[in-house]
């Protein structure tokens, strides 16, 4: 069996990480259009802020470990159409303009996206920059040392816009983050706990900017220097642009079937609609488990591992049913930790599900414990259906980190426990770890006298 793996990031990575274990003998073709392979935009801010110090470390695999495991890497060669019916797929190698076709007997496409651009004046200005793959970590890099820049300005205010204000913050300029939507961090959080970010971010010289259009980038000598917005110009030697994504998908428009925003689709076994060719990562939907199972985007390296193992698997001949996600995430904003995973309050509207919420807090340790041992405060948010207690979603937040906690709400969300079994589930108390009661069981205790 010939397997061909297309994207060398999370998606393509764990896939053909599947192929060698369930099927070590599986001949497979794995292409990277990049120099490099399996580079982790995760990891990114790792690098930039000194953590990690080669770039080429913040990646899971070498060509040469691969390739010494039976996997022919290609890298520089890039996938430029399929032909179903024949079964072969067009590379172009990019290092010495040669061009072939290669058999498949299956294939596993994981081509991701890009950084969207904004559709204002002003984008091909220099110094003007986005935030995903290696090439923008080396520049970015570049930008935290460059004694020419004072004034950043991140557009977007999502995890990457959030990950990039750190960076530059600790590095020691000003800056701006910009977004349309009303706050930061709007679809992960509630306003509670972007209240408590938001000022965070103002202690650490971010200034936020929500509820904004961007206008134009303007500039000078042909290098961006303000950003204007319906409200407001900015001061801006660097301008970080991290206001969602793209799929990489134009070159497959002819072939397979797309959503209309340009999305592979795929259906519950990760299939395309062309026979033995299948696809994740970045590119396709995913099914939303508090909705049990409506279509939606969640862009995340975690989705992409997932869909890579079934893909892998059903290459292979299983028939495994990718199972639906709540979207979990994580993630620290200078000393505060949070994570949040399935629906909250702030997006219950644009799932047209009715849900009631509840917010509790409570220290991290037992009262007695001293400050200095550590006992910040920890807020929890649960979200779920009044009518039938079914728990949809959870947000935490603490300066500790008790970020794992929403790991269980994920499992329960997909589950579909409700409010009386996490009120009284079994969890430990230690209190090095936590209190006589887990916050998640304060929690939905709290939701369940909220609902009656
Ligand atoms: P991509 O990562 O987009 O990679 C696709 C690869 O395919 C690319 O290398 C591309 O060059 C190659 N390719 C495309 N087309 C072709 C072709 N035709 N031929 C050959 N090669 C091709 N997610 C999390 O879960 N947790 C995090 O902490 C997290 N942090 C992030 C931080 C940043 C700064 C960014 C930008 C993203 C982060 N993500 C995180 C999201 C995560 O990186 C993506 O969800 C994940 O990379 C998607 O993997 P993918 O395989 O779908 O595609």
């Amino acid at each position: 069996m010939k397997v061909i793996v297309v994207g060398s990031s999370h998606g393509g990575y764990e896939a053909v990480r599947e192929l060698l274990m369930d099927e070590p003998d599986t001949e497979i073709q794995w292409y990277e259009k990049g120099d490099f392979i399996s580079f982790l935009s995760c990891g990114m801010q790792l690098y930039l802020e000194g953590y990690v110090k080669n770039v080429n470390d913040v990646s899971y695999a070498t060509p040469e470990e691969m390739r010494s495991k039976g996997v022919s890497v290609f890298v520089e060669q890039e996938i430029t159409a399929i032909n179903p019916d024949k079964h072969t797929v067009h590379v172009v190698n990019h290092q010495d303009g040669t061009e072939r076709d290669e058999t498949y007997d299956k294939l596993i496409l994981s081509p991701g996206a890009v950084p969207a651009t904004l559709p204002v004046e002003g984008t091909d200005l220099e110094n003007v920059y986005a935030m995903r793959g290696r090439d923008w970590a080396i520049k970015l890099k570049q930008k935290t040392v460059d004694p020419d820049v004072h004034n950043v300005v991140i557009v977007g205010a999502g995890y990457i816009g959030i990950e990039a204000a750190e960076v530059f913050a600790n590095a020691g300029m000003n800056v701006t983050v910009i977004d349309v939507l009303p706050r930061m961090l709007n679809t992960y959080l509630d306003e509670e706990f972007t209240d408590i970010l938001t000022k965070e971010m103002e202690k650490n010289n971010v200034k936020a900017a929500p509820g904004q259009n961007i206008q134009r980038f303007e500039g000078k000598d042909g290098k961006v220097n303000r950003v204007v917005t319906d409200q407001a110009t900015y001061d801006a030697d660097l301008v970080v642009v991290a206001a969602g994504i793209k799929p990489n998908t134009k070159w497959l428009g002819d072939t397979l079937e797309l959503t209309a925003g340009g999305l592979i689709q795929i259906d519950d076994y990760l299939q395309t609609s062309a026979p033995d060719v299948y696809a994740i990562g970045d590119a396709t939907l995913v099914k939303f488990a508090p909705t049990d199972g409506t279509e939606t985007r969640i862009a995340l390296a975690s989705n992409s591992r997932r869909q890579g193992r079934f893909a892998g698997k059903n290459a292979l001949g299983y028939k495994k049913m990718m199972p639906s996600v709540s979207g979990s995430s994580a993630l620290s904003l200078f000393d505060y930790n949070f994570a949040s995973t399935g629906i909250k309050e702030g997006t219950a509207g644009t799932y047209g599900v009715e849900t009631m919420s509840t917010l509790v807090t409570d220290s991290y340790r037992p009262p007695f414990v001293p400050d200095k041992y550590g006992n910040a405060k920890v807020y929890f948010k649960l979200t779920y259906d009044p009518n039938t207690t079914r728990i949809l979603g959870g947000q935490i937040m603490s300066k500790e980190d008790v970020t794992q906690n929403i790991n269980a709400i994920s499992l329960a969300v997909q589950e579909k426990l409700t409010l009386e079994d996490l009120a009284y589930a079994d969890f430990f108390f230690q209190p090095d770890f936590d209190r006589p009661w887990s916050i998640l069981n304060v929690g939905a205790q709290q939701a369940l006298r909220d609902v009656e």
